[in-house]
């Protein structure tokens, strides 16, 4: 079976040895506190940060899905007021969750055919983006982040993103994901990366009312222990893969390049059309292509008896549209098999 769905999405082949690894080299039944655990944990943050090219003075922390870490950063990193900058569901499900915390919100909803201005003007203390918005295919480019005039903290979800594309870390100061989209991870962990002015505005505001509050977070992360029994195998398996991978520039070469030659495809060898037709806005990591009702119910009948798995339409576009990852576990074979499939 051959997946292009966004998320879960196909896990790296070499998982099925690593978790052979895990049961056999014990670690699954080790105690979070443990030195071992604390070992693979300080390993796993090492190799995490050296191949995705993140800065020496970020901390990384791991949590339960990526919709935990929208949740802490309301609790935690929020002083009285976020702004939600969106174009899509995620972003919107993000500006939900957080309004319910009981701290002021306000959005802030723009086109998503067309690109962000960077003149946003707001009081909020944290400002919310969705660089890769899954929902609808689009991204906010890499050189945005940096042109935002504002002392306010950038908060970024990348859940999408981050292992496909190299994403510029000192232009946002709180960066959250998962692992089961670009990472090629089994789902069951949040990743969260923070910068010392988020930490620091987190000290300030001193939140410690929650399970998950970011200073007990931290304050156990240190010491490489976590807040509760975490994923060990989730840890485990991003430590091996994180391992496993080349560094972020040669991924995010490589994926610009099969991202191109997509588009292209579709564009130039099927009768398909891009659902985004603004290219300046198009996602590099997951593509979203439109045809008629019909068309699109034959691909898939199509795709299913080829062993293909399309990612379905998100929401008012579920008829029309399919969505394809173009994640970095995702082989050249495959495309090519999807390429045979959709020239048809
Ligand atoms: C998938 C996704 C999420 C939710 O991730 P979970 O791990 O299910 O919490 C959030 N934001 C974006 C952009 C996503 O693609």
């Amino acid at each position: 079976m051959t997946t292009f769905y966004p998320g879960p999405s196909k896990v790296y082949p070499q998982v099925a040895t690593y978790l052979q690894d895990a049961m056999n080299e014990g670690i699954l039944s080790q105690n979070h506190r443990s030195i071992p655990f604390m070992q693979m944990l300080k390993e796993c943050i090492l190799v995490f940060k050296q191949k995705q090219n993140i800065p020496d003075d970020y901390e990384v922390y791991f949590t339960s899905s990526a919709t935990e870490c929208w949740e802490i950063v309301g609790q935690s990193l929020v002083k009285n007021h976020s702004l939600h900058v969106f174009n899509g569901a995620f972003g919107e499900k993000w500006f939900e969750y957080a309004s319910r915390l009981g701290k002021t919100t306000s959005s802030y909803k723009f086109d998503f055919q067309e690109i962000l201005d960077e003149n946003i003007f707001s009081s909020a203390d944290v400002w919310c983006f969705t660089q890769n918005e899954t929902s609808n295919a689009t991204q906010i480019n890499n050189s945005f982040f940096g042109k935002l005039k504002t002392e306010a903290l950038i908060s970024i979800d990348v859940t999408s993103s981050l292992g496909g594309i190299e994403l510029d870390w000192k232009s946002g100061d709180i960066w959250l994901a998962s692992v089961q989209k670009c990472l090629g991870l089994p789902a069951g962990m949040g990743i969260m990366i923070c910068s010392p002015k988020a930490i620091k505005q987190a000290e300030e505001i001193g939140d410690r009312n929650y399970y998950n509050s970011l200073l007990f977070i931290r304050d156990n992360f240190i010491k490489f222990q976590t807040h509760y029994t975490p994923n060990i195998l989730s840890i485990y398996l991003l430590m091996r893969v994180m391992q496993q991978v080349p560094d972020i520039q040669a991924i995010d070469l490589h994926i610009k390049e099969r991202a191109k030659d997509f588009y292209n495809f579709i564009s130039a060898e099927t009768n398909l059309e891009l659902l985004i037709t603004n290219n300046e806005v198009r996602s590099e990591t997951v593509i979203a292509i439109k045809g008629t009702v019909e068309e699109i119910s034959v691909l898939k009948q199509k795709a299913k008896e080829n062993n293909i798995i399309l990612g379905n339409g998100y929401g008012a576009w579920k008829d029309t549209t399919f969505r394809i990852a173009n994640f970095p576990a995702i082989e050249a074979w495959e495309f090519d098999k999807l390429k045979t499939l959709l020239s048809q």
